[in-house]
């Protein structure tokens, strides 16, 4: 049996229409974790959806209880061949956001799969029930390829929480930190660079949201009797906004700036051109910090954004100075950046520009992956990527946007390789979510690949993955 086969098996899931049967029964599970009644439903996605399969496949499951009280419960599943092999962990979720189904084009419901042309759509189709079903169907492709092995050991953990923050996912990890060990993470969410360019990303920039807020008086003054004797706190809150980022989006504070882009990330970067694709706005090339291509601005380093600004009240202005304005941030920032001590770093520009009236509060925050793309894991899947597809696929040292990949990186402590299946325009967490046909087939014939050089490891394998490390 051979790679090939392997890969035709797992698109002829696509051409056959197994595969949209699959999803489409995923789908029809209403797992909305936003909502407080969707708890059964969660169970029942790993219960009664994802177990059965596993467990004809061979692996061990098990429901394990959410240590958060009342947050989705997770599924382990554990196939084990040979302690000699490798083992990898896969990752996926099984909750989607709100379906929001009266927004919908016409003709499309949330709750099942509507083809129309190369989309399918359907809430979860892109995040991530596609994805993972995409990496399930591959698995089945080289269980069958190599008569019932996979040549490597698996583990997978799916969550129910992940649209709602991940509760009780790093508190799960760091107990079970043995029972998830693994020499590598492979799994899929978020998405390509571009619809046509497979792309593997190795870890995410991490945000922290923060609020500044001011309030000077009761109410508001009439601005013709008080301007110019009562201080503004809408000026004053602008005048400090314009202190921290400069019209340019240039970051001006020292501590939230990242260290200098390593040579082998400016390397993995300097392949990939963003923005450009049909739909996406266009990229403002003079914006962001100097010096840096846009690519780098977005993947390489950090950027600090006005989410939302108020003073006074915008739908019926009046003519007084406001008592009160409130502005919500968020920074964006790459491995390296000092965030956790972003409270104390905010505290002292502020206080030391004369605006230590302003409230500050930072309301939440999540830390950035990366893995060097020079490390051997990440050689490998690359070298499986393009021999399966016979192209380059983009490699992103880390995504723009923020996965919870800190559990596996840092808390599991394993290089973390993402490969995912969905595209930029995919309405992710919006009304209208799809796949893209010619993308899930391509996702099955690469994971295929994937899999299968995962367990190549006689003399002739074109690839045979690193060396397990587990064992030392
Ligand atoms: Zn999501």
């Amino acid at each position: 049996m051979t790679r090939d086969i392997a890969i035709q098996t797992a698109a002829a899931q696509y051409d056959s229409g197994r595969f949209l049967n699959d999803l489409r029964r995923r789908v029809a599970f209403r797992t909305e974790s936003q909502e407080p009644e969707s708890g059964g439903r969660l169970r029942g996605y790993l219960d009664e959806e994802l177990t059965p399969l596993l467990a004809q496949w061979g692996f061990t499951c098990r429901i394990v209880e959410n240590p958060v009280n009342g947050a989705g419960p997770f599924l382990i599943a554990h196939r084990h061949e040979d302690d000699a092999l490798p083992t990898v962990l896969s990752y996926g979720h099984g909750d989607v956001v709100r379906g929001y189904d009266a927004q919908w084009r016409a003709g499309l419901t949330p709750w099942d799969v509507t083809i129309d042309g190369e989309r399918w759509y359907g809430r979860g189709t892109a995040d991530n029930k596609g994805q993972h079903s995409i990496n399930l169907a591959a698995l089945k492709a080289v269980l069958h390829a190599r008569d019932g092995r996979l040549g490597f050991n698996l583990k997978l953990l799916f969550e129910t929480g992940e649209e709602v923050g991940s509760p009780g996912l790093h508190e799960l990890c760091s107990r079970l930190r043995d029972e998830l060990a693994a020499d590598v993470l492979i799994a899929s969410d978020g998405p390509r660079l571009c619809a046509d360019r497979p792309t593997i990303f190795l870890g995410s920039r991490g945000l922290v949201n923060f609020k500044l807020e001011l309030t000077l008086r009761e109410g508001g003054h009439h601005s013709g009797n008080w301007g110019g004797l009562l201080r503004n706190p809408g000026v004053v809150l602008a005048s400090a906004i314009a202190s921290m980022v400069d019209a340019h989006g240039k970051i001006l504070v020292d501590g939230l700036r990242p260290p200098p882009i390593p040579e082998s990330v400016r390397r993995a970067l300097a392949e990939i051109r963003v923005g450009g694709n049909p739909g996406e706005p266009e990229v403002d090339r003079d914006y962001g910090e100097p010096g840096l291509t846009p690519t780098e601005r977005v993947f390489g380093w950090n950027n600090l954004e006005v989410l939302a600004f108020r003073t006074g009240n915008p739908e019926k202005p009046v003519n007084a100075i406001p008592p009160h304005a409130i502005a919500y941030l968020q920074l964006r920032f790459v491995v390296g950046t000092n965030w956790q001590d972003l409270e104390r770093i905010v505290r002292a520009h502020l206080d030391a520009h004369g605006f230590d009236m302003i409230e500050l509060e930072v309301e939440r925050g999540a830390p950035a992956t990366r893995v060097n793309p020079d490390n051997d894991w990440v050689q490998w899947a690359l070298r499986s990527l393009r021999e399966t597809t016979g192209a380059d696929p983009v490699l992103l040292p880390n995504l723009g946007g923020t996965l919870p990949n800190d559990v596996f990186a840092e808390v599991l402590g394993m290089p973390t390789l993402w490969v995912p299946h969905s595209y930029p325009g995919c309405s992710q967490h919006a009304p209208n979510e799809h796949l893209l046909g010619p993308v899930v087939r391509d996702g099955l014939r690469i994971m295929a690949g994937l899999f299968w050089d995962l367990g190549a490891r006689d003399a002739g394998a074109s690839n045979p993955a690193p060396h397990p490390t587990t064992l030392a």
